[in-house]
């Protein structure tokens, strides 16, 4: 049992005795909560309660430098005012980093992860050389620049402490696995396509973890059996479906949701200055107004 495998038997990493789904709530806290959240939020907590499951909360902290201690005291306020209840213990990623280390360890024991030494420019650049920029979902795919790097001369720069990401190597990776579906409560039956983001990130210096791998390992440890999330992330799941393949992980089932518009019709998020909970406690709205209006009784 290597060190990733005993980190999935850490207490509290067993499976619950639940008859319907567990779900679970990941906000990040950078910033209040707003309706887009609230709405999440709730739709994650009815698909547990309608069906006798259980409904979780995980604290997305691992980017140091947005997220603040004040908004996650924040956000956990809200989710209360809103009436929300789950199950502790709450997860947060902060606290778990050894977890993730392993999980890259035994990617790399699998001779599937490399360092890209590349800045942004850098990529650019080379694409313009190349003359093409074929797209992946995330925007232009990693041109393979530091994947055939000659041995001695990553040992070098790594040496002389250049600063590197971790990119996977998706060609390998697909090599190692069967063709890939998951089941999606909107979609159905989907088959998993993740070689179209090309070589993924997998850790950078000041991330140890990135999103994807730090969501399906906390997916799996936390027993999640059914993934509730915005449709914006409904492509990063065919990502995840690969990393669980990799890592030997349970694949819940998903369901993405919409993302609720304001009344002009644009999708709510943070930078768009959406209505925090807060504000809308403040100017006098009750909870259960707030759960009605969103669809929520
Ligand atoms: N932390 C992510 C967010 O705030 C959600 C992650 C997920 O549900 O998979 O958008």
């Amino acid at each position: 049992m290597d060190e990733f495998e005993a980190s999935l038997r850490l207490p509290g990493a067993s499976r619950c005795e639940t008859i319907g789904p567990i779900t679970r709530f990941a906000p990040s806290p950078t910033g209040y909560l707003h309706l887009g959240h609230a709405f999440a939020a709730l739709f994650a907590a009815a698909a547990a309660a309608r069906d006798h499951g259980r409904f979780l909360l995980r604290i997305e902290d691992i980017d140091r430098r947005r997220c603040r201690r004040e908004f996650e005291t924040a956000l956990l306020e809200d989710l209360r005012w809103l009436g929300l209840y789950w199950a502790e213990p709450v997860r947060r990623q902060s606290e778990v980093m050894e977890t993730y280390r392993a999980a890259l360890a035994r990617l790399e024991a699998m001779d599937l992860v490399y360092p890209c030494f590349c800045s942004r420019k850098e990529i650019l650049d080379e694409i313009a050389a190349i003359g093409a920029a074929p797209q992946g979902p995330d925007g232009v795919i990693y041109p393979g620049t530091c994947l055939r790097l000659a041995h001695p001369e990553r040992r070098r720069r790594q040496a002389e402490g250049q600063p590197f990401a971790l990119r996977l190597n998706m060609t390998r990776a697909l090599a190692m696995v069967p063709p890939l579906t998951w089941y999606d409560r909107g979609q159905g039956v989907v088959i998993a396509d993740p070689g179209m983001f090309g070589d993924i990130v997998l850790a950078r210096k000041d991330t140890p973890a990135s999103y994807h791998l730090a969501v399906t390992v906390d997916d799996h440890i936390q027993g999640v059996t059914l993934v509730t999330r915005g449709n914006d992330l409904f492509r990063a799941t065919h990502i995840h479906r690969l990393l669980q393949a990799l890592l030997g992980l349970d694949t819940p089932d998903y369901h993405h949701h919409e993302l609720i518009a304001d009344s002009d019709g644009r999708r709510l998020a943070k930078r768009d200055q959406a209505p925090t909970l807060r504000a809308l406690r403040a100017a006098g709205h009750n909870p259960k107004e707030i759960r009605i209006r969103l669809g929520f009784s």
